[in-house]
């Protein structure tokens, strides 16, 4: 029993955790709650931003806890604009330092990833989710003479709304994924609300400012999105910026 325990442990020691998240337009509270707790358990976490503001600012300027990306938004009425040149463009005050993009809703097209190589440095695109994948391994996507590594990832927390057997623990995730990498997506108004269901999520999107602190203690009651990144804050889990997985 002890030698299974042992095996079991350095079973998980050899696993790494990747934390990312997409901004999403969350409001300022959302983000300062995230980031927060990002900071004060010392936590690694690759962000894709969506706008700027006061919150947004600080982690790009803590590059200690946040590496930054882009979060595209290719959408019919999208605020980052209607071509491809425009909705890139809106990212410029980042590209120098952003390393990659996730585009939003996941949109993906060649003459995005041809575009990025011909016009950017980003050393990543990681907009391909694959639920529980096992072996997470960057693909080369050349352009010329530029490249782009396409990643994949696989647990994000809205997915998991949706599934007969949602995970909101590391240690369950890991167990479940032979693979040494486990890649997370997690959004701020989900954190916040510990959102576990579309159904929550709704709920949560539309409350009132009266009703906020009570239906957020309600809320937090649950296993969701929060519980996730909190069993990773109280793991031993070696935590990575995604660049650091093309780090050979
Ligand atoms: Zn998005």
């Amino acid at each position: 029993m002890k030698d299974l325990k042992e095996k079991l442990n350095n079973l998980h020691s050899k696993k790494f955790v990747y934390l990312t998240s997409d901004i999403e337009w969350a409001t300022e509270e959302q983000i300062s709650f995230f980031r927060s707790y990002i900071v004060s358990n010392n936590l690694k976490c690759t962000i894709f931003i969506t706008h700027y503001s006061n919150e947004t600012k600080k982690m790009i300027e803590d590059p200690a806890h946040f590496e930054i990306g882009i979060h595209p938004n290719f959408m019919k009425g999208s605020s980052h604009g209607t071509s491809l040149k425009q909705v890139i463009d809106f990212f410029e005050p980042v590209l120098e330092i952003a390393k990659g993009a996730r585009s939003h809703g996941l949109l993906n097209h060649t003459s995005y990833y041809n575009y990025l190589c011909e016009n950017t440095n980003l050393s990543y695109e990681i907009s391909t989710y694959m639920p529980r994948l096992e072996i997470i391994q960057p693909c080369k996507f050349e352009y010329r003479e530029k490249v782009i590594y396409k990643i994949p990832f696989n647990w994000e927390d809205d997915m998991e709304f949706t599934v007969m057997e949602p995970i909101w623990n590391i240690k369950k995730l890991a167990s479940k994924i032979t693979g040494e990498n486990l890649i997370l997506n997690f959004h701020p108004i989900h954190l916040f609300y510990n959102n576990s269901s579309q159904e929550k999520y709704l709920i949560s999107k539309n409350i009132d400012n009266k009703l906020k602190p009570l239906k957020k203690e309600l809320l937090k009651n649950q296993k969701g999105a929060f519980t996730m990144l909190r069993s990773i804050a109280e793991s031993n889990y070696n935590c990575k910026f995604i660049s650091e997985l093309l780090i050979k």
